[in-house]
């Protein structure tokens, strides 16, 4: 898979580089670029916004710069993703999408976002996401890409050192994960629960079931009114 970045702050991107994405790309199971916005400009100032159109404060990224930007760095098969507050929310499922692309381009926003010109003229050519990380507003989009292209990759073949881990993990069934617990068996008074130590792995799989169940339905209820039809058995009914 390929990844460009074009942004005004192409340091903010540095962490891409350091540990697991970082291995990702050493090992060529990704090849990340970042791109400076400022290198389409065309004036002495490097200036990449202007004013907004009908008033009111802050300023639009400027459409040439991101219109010549974009038309160098995408491709034939690049999936466009514009970080953006009014944008679909991110989801792992958008996540594995994501990792199915051959190649992602990510359109850091600044100010008051992007002219809407340049989102439209880019989906003449190409799929297009406006991506929103969650309810409330950034600085920049760069966050937003550094956590989006974090949940992307893990999902790549080779990335994880144990590919179960990913096939476990919150959202995979639809549902949060249950607690974990590592040595020692007691810590400050507070015992690892007994099951944990049986051994007996049906035991096992029930309470983390259980556990997954009583936490998605006390922190993200709405996770379980999503789960599609049959994904409840009788014994996960009862919890
Ligand atoms: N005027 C915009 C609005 O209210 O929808 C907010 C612009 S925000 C200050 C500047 C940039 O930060 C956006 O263009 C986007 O790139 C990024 N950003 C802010 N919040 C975000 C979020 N929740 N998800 C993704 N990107 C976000």
């Amino acid at each position: 898979m390929r990844i460009d970045v074009v942004t005004i702050f192409p340091e903010y991107l540095d962490p891409l580089r350091a540990a697991l994405l970082g291995r990702a790309i050493e090992r060529g199971l990704i090849q990340v670029d970042v791109h400076d916005l400022r290198d389409w400009t065309h004036d002495v100032h490097r200036a990449v916004d202007d004013a907004p159109y009908g008033g009111g404060p802050g300023m639009v990224m400027k459409p040439q710069v991101w219109g010549d930007a974009l038309d160098q760095v995408c491709g034939e098969n690049t999936r466009l993703v514009v970080p953006t507050p009014a944008g679909r929310p991110f989801t792992q499922e958008m996540a594995h999408e994501f990792a199915a692309e051959e190649h992602l381009v990510f359109a850091c926003g600044r100010y008051e976002g992007i002219d809407q010109r340049v989102i439209t003229d880019a989906a003449r050519r190409m799929p297009v996401d406006e991506v929103s990380i969650g309810d409330y507003v950034l600085v920049g989009g760069e966050a937003a890409v550094l956590v989006m292209v974090e949940a992307t990759v893990r999902l790549l073949p080779g990335v994880l050192g144990n590919p179960v881990s990913a096939a476990q993990d919150s959202f995979s069934d639809g549902l949060l994960e249950g607690p974990s617990f590592t040595r020692p068996e007691v810590w400050r008074e507070l015992a690892v629960p007994e099951v944990l130590r049986s051994g007996n792995h049906a035991l096992i799989d029930r309470w983390r079931r259980d556990q997954a169940l009583e936490r998605t339905l006390l922190r993200r209820p709405e996770l379980l009114e999503r789960l599609p039809e049959g994904s409840l058995d009788k014994k996960d009914l009862a919890v």
